[in-house]
């Protein structure tokens, strides 16, 4: 890297100079992807029927937002003008971020949590806030009530949590959305399909309220890149002006409506990864590996001081899964996506023999 001094061409601005890089671990993932909380096995197979028959007019035309982004709110129970869609979740945090963080102002973080808040942040002016949770991993509610400032500008709750699964409840955010009415309290429900509960009924009674949804997890896109942001009319016009009116692409666009109706298929994967998900804490517990309850689609575990060489031994038996030490408080710890029986199954033997190997499995008394 070049001292920004010499740089030999025009210095970017001292924000970015000062970000840190974000490489997300995507090489060589031909193996058993239980690294990214992915849906690990398809979508609807009516989005692949879709996808079979986009024409050239699908592609040599800009795409039209507004018309999907109406079924989306309708799917939602929202008006058009609540409801955005975006490039991905990260994108909506992104614009979001763009929008409303100004210098001196605070974005407050429960943490650990998804990466994206931070580096979004940190492209801004903004300061970020870090609540550190207990060794729980639980929701630090009162202490994220005691750090709000009249400089909080966003707050921002993944609920689910990554990496460690656990949940604020819906009392708890709306106590805070009312205790910080100066703020916007974004709620990234990524993965609510697997834990069921929602503040989305909330959007438009909450005027500071914005929630997060993603086609990445239980919907199997990922590679289209959707995601939707929710929040009163008011605030949405202001998201509108930053947003790309075309950041969302046509085979995206026309793969959501075919996806949405899909509700079976979408039932069936999400209660397949629960079950899953079960057998998977039964086979930690008897191998007495400490885990967090989790509401989402993958389970933290505590691997301890050899975690690198666990993550590596998985890999080796055809099995990807993140190393989460350097979250904060998350020394040690490896997270897991879960992702059908049968897959899991696979994981449990690689599990099992990475323990053995290092000597790490010791059975419940
Ligand atoms: N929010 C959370 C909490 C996530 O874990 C992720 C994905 N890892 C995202 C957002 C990003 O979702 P998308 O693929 O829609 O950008």
């Amino acid at each position: 890297m070049s001292e920004p001094d010499k740089m030999p061409y025009p210095k970017p601005r001292a924000r970015v100079l000062a970000m840190k890089e974000y490489h997300p671990p995507l090489g060589c993932r031909d193996a058993l992807r239980l690294d990214f909380n992915e849906n690990t096995l398809a979508c609807s197979p009516a989005v692949l029927e879709t996808l079979a028959c986009i024409s050239a007019g699908n592609l040599t035309r800009y795409p039209e937002r507004e018309p999907v982004e109406a079924m989306v709110a309708a799917h939602l129970g929202l008006s058009a003008a609540q409801v955005a869609l975006t490039n991905g979740v990260d994108e909506a945090i992104h614009v979001l971020f763009e929008t409303f963080l100004d210098a001196g102002d605070e974005l407050l973080l429960p943490v650990p949590t998804y990466t994206m808040y931070e580096v979004y942040a940190s492209g801004t002016d903004a300061r970020v806030v870090a609540v550190q949770a207990a060794d729980d991993l639980q929701f630090p509610f009162e202490r994220l009530l005691a750090s709000i400032t009249p400089r909080t500008k966003i707050i921002a709750i993944a609920n689910p949590n990554s990496p460690s699964g656990t949940v604020a409840t819906r009392q708890q955010i709306a106590e805070i959305a009312r205790r910080a009415p100066h703020a916007l309290l974004l709620v990234d429900e990524a993965y609510f399909h697997f834990h069921g509960e929602t503040v989305k009924d909330m959007v438009g009674a909450l005027p500071n309220l914005i929630v997060a949804r993603t086609f990445s997890k239980a919907y199997g896109l990922a590679g289209l890149r959707v995601g939707v942001l929710a929040g009163p009319a008011e605030l949405m016009r202001w998201v509108r002006r930053v947003l790309s009116p075309y950041s969302v692409n046509s085979l995206a666009l026309a793969c959501l409506p075919p996806a949405l109706k899909d509700t079976a298929y979408l039932n069936w994967y999400v209660s397949e990864v629960l079950a899953a998900r079960t057998e998977f804490e039964t086979a930690l517990d008897a191998a007495n590996i400490r885990r967090w309850p989790s509401r989402a689609n993958f389970v933290l575990v505590d691997i301890g001081s050899q975690h690198a060489e666990f993550v590596r031994l998985m890999h080796a038996a055809g099995v990807l899964v993140r190393d989460r030490s350097n979250d904060p408080g998350c020394n040690g710890r490896v997270r897991i996506t879960i992702g059908t029986r049968e897959q899991m199954r696979q994981a449990i033997v690689a599990l099992n023999e990475a323990l053995a190997a290092l000597n790490l499995l010791q059975p419940s008394a």
